[in-house]
C-alpha cells in the first residue's frame, strides 16, 4: 500500500442476502477482519432492508468495518413511496452510499442529474457518496471511453461543494467488466482512473482531486486486487460478486 490515500475496499451486495443470510455474512466478516490493515478501509453495502440488522445484529457497526447503502433519494422526507432519505440512512448511522451504479442507470432509468441531486443531498447530510461511472462495451470498442466517463463525472458531480476530499469517492466500473469475469487490466483501470482524477481536478481543484479516492470495479477479486491497487490512481475497489463470500472479501482487504 504505497498510495498516500487510504485504500477503500467496498462490498456491494446488490439484491442478495435476506436478513438471516446478511447477518450471517456480516458475522463471518467481523470474525475474519478483527483488524483492518493500516492504510485500508473496509466497507459493506447490504440491501436497504438489511442495513439495520447487519449493522447491529451482524455486528458491523461495532466493528472496524464500515456500513454503506446502495441507493438513496435526494428529498429529505415526504410523499416518495418506496424511497429512503439521507436522514434515515444517517440515523443508523451509514457512512457511505453508492450512487449512479450502472444497474440503476440502466434498469431504473436514473440520469446524471439524479446523481447530482443525490450527491448534494448525501454530502449535506454527512454521508460519503460513492459515485459510479463507466462505459458500455460499444463505447470501449469505439475508443471514446475516456470522454464518455469524464462527461458522466462532470454532469454527476459539478456544483457539489466539498470542504474535504474525504467527502467523496468515485468508482470507475466499465460495464463490460461487471459480473462478467472480464476484469479490465490494471493498465486499463489506471488509464481511466487517472482521467477521472483530472476531471475531478477541473471541478474541485487539483489539491482536492489528489485526495479523493477513485476506485475500480468490475470482477475485482482476491487474485487481482493487489495488481489493481498498485496503480497510482486506483485507490481500492467496488466489489460485487466476491463481496458475497467472507473468505474472498476479507482476503481482498488483507491483500490490498
Ligand atoms: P462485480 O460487480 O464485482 O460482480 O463485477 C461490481 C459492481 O457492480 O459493483
Amino acid at each position: 500500500t504505497q498510495s498516500k490515500r487510504t485504500l477503500l475496499i467496498a462490498g456491494n451486495w446488490k439484491m442478495n442476502k435476506d436478513l438471516a443470510e446478511g447477518a450471517k455474512l456480516a458475522s463471518e466478516l467481523v470474525a475474519a477482519l478483527p483488524e483492518i490493515p493500516e492504510g485500508v478501509e473496509a466497507l459493506v453495502c447490504p440491501p436497504t432492508i438489511d442495513l439495520k440488522y447487519v449493522g447491529c445484529h451482524g455486528g458491523i457497526l461495532a466493528s472496524p468495518i464500515k456500513l454503506g447503502a446502495q441507493n438513496v433519494h435526494w428529498e429529505l422526507s415526504g410523499a416518495y413511496t418506496g424511497e429512503t432519505s439521507v436522514p434515515m440512512l444517517a440515523s443508523l448511522p451509514v457512512a457511505y452510499c453508492i450512487i449512479g451504479h450502472s444497474e440503476r442507470r440502466e434498469y431504473f432509468h436514473e440520469t446524471d442529474e439524479d446523481q447530482n441531486r443525490k450527491a448534494r443531498a448525501l454530502v449535506a447530510g454527512g454521508i460519503v457518496p460513492i459515485f459510479c461511472c463507466g462505459e458500455p462495451e460499444s463505447i470501449r470498442e469505439d475508443g471514446t471511453y475516456v470522454d464518455y466517463v469524464c462527461a458522466q463525472v462532470k454532469a454527476g458531480l459539478e456544483g457539489l461543494e466539498l470542504t474535504s476530499p474525504d467527502q467523496l469517492v468515485v468508482a470507475y466500473e466499465p460495464i463490460w467488466a461487471i459480473g462478467t469475469g472480464k476484469t479490465a487490466t490494471a493498465e486499463d483501470a489506471q488509464e481511466v482512473c487517472a482521467a477521472v482524477r483530472s476531471q475531478l481536478a477541473e471541478i474541485f481543484g487539483q489539491e482536492m482531486a489528489d485526495g479523493i479516492r477513485v476506485l475500480y470495479g468490475g470482477s475485482a477479486k482476491p487474485g487481482n486486487i493487489a495488481e489493481l491497487v498498485a496503480k497510482p490512481d486506483v485507490d481500492g475497489a467496488l466489489v460485487g460478486g466476491a463481496s458475497l463470500s467472507a473468505e474472498d472479501f476479507s482476503a481482498m482487504v488483507m491483500k490490498a
